[in-house]
């Protein structure tokens, strides 16, 4: 499960980039970095359903 915040920070999406939403939906450890993706992003990734 991935960990909800209310946090302000950017999107840090490691598959597109320069990301700079900030309306952050999940957090996910990707090469033992903590990595905030917003929204918009997720939805991407999910529906890639890209591996990791
Ligand atoms: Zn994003």
């Amino acid at each position: 499960m991935a960990t909800l915040t209310k946090a302000i920070e950017n999107c840090k999406n490691p598959w597109k980039g320069k990301c700079k939403n900030t309306d952050i939906e999940v957090y996910i450890y990707y090469r033992n970095k903590r990595l905030p993706i917003c929204r918009k992003c997720w939805g991407i990734i999910a529906e890639k359903d890209l591996e990791w």
